[in-house]
């Protein structure tokens, strides 16, 4: 399975949109890896993870191939995960799709809500776009992928907020944002499952926090506890991302901070073989 991570930043990116506060000025002077577009995983080029409003802009510098992904799974409805206009290009005359070429997106009631809202379904976009509902401990067939989402706990009072078990090929990954340290009821379903790769919420980097989000502390306790229920072994590779500039998410200093846990920081392009 070869995961491409496109965007590793909160809702904000880095820099953030507006802001210039020194973490933000200082990485638009860096540039390099230092510069994170919102958050979106691509595998084996079909199934992307998310579709953030950075998303042409991957595609153009990037070089992600949209026209090559099938399946699109989308975690939940916040705006820097769900960018549901730019569907649209997908049909005739913005974009010559093959005959029959139908690209699924999967999610929650309130992603799909956002669908509807952007004329996704309409008579010309229903002809390329088709949206699957998906619910918590209900596993279901992507392609050739087998997914089960769980609860995140994020934007509760508002959505149920998915993290997803991803497994094609023989190997699997936790795709594990935007969520703070997991419900008890996340805990349990995930027991049986196990990890090659695990991706995690790390919006607060160094900052200790917990809830709707995480901190590297949080992610830690993840991790501790995935391998103590043997949902992970030894070899299983654990990745945080969703680096908000709050916690000044400079790859030299991130990648320090989650190497000292056992993690690999992504960046923006990190490409992951597992
Ligand atoms: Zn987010
Ligand atoms: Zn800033
Ligand atoms: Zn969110």
């Amino acid at each position: 399975m070869k995961l491409i991570f496109y965007g590793t930043a909160a809702a904000e990116g880095f820099p953030g949109l507006f802001c210039e506060c020194e973490h933000c000025q200082k990485a638009r002077e860096l540039g390099g890896r230092n510069i994170r577009t919102r958050t979106s995983c691509l595998i084996d080029g079909q199934y992307l993870f998310d579709f953030p409003p950075d998303v042409y802009m991957q595609a153009l510098h990037g070089k992600l191939r949209l026209s090559g992904v099938r399946h699109i799974i989308v975690t939940h409805s916040h705006e820097d995960h769900f960018q549901p206009d730019e569907l649209k290009m997908k049909r005739p005359p913005f974009a010559y799709p093959g005959e029959d070429e139908v690209l699924r997106i999967y999610g929650n009631d309130r992603v799909f809500e956002r669908f509807l809202k952007a004329g996704c379904d309409d008579e010309y976009n229903s002809q390329y776009l088709r949206f699957v509902h998906v619910g918590p401990g209900k596993t279901f067939n992507v392609g050739e992928a087998r997914v089960t989402p769980f609860t995140a706990d994020h934007n509760n009072e508002y959505e149920t907020c998915h993290i997803y078990a991803f497994s094609l090929g023989g190997r699997s990954i936790l795709y594990g944002h935007d969520t703070g340290y997991f419900p008890e009821c996340t805990w349990e379903a995930l027991r049986g499952f196990r990890f090659d790769a695990v991706i995690l919420d790390c919006t607060f980097g160094g900052i200790d926090w917990d809830s709707g989000h995480m901190g590297m502390k949080a992610c830690a306790k993840v991790k501790e506890r995935l391998v103590e229920q043997d949902s992970c072994g030894e070899k299983t590779i654990f990745i945080a991302t969703h680096f908000s500039h709050n916690c000044a998410p400079f790859h030299e200093s991130m990648t320090e901070l989650a190497n000292s846990h056992g993690f690999i920081a992504a960046y923006d392009g990190m490409t992951v073989e597992i």
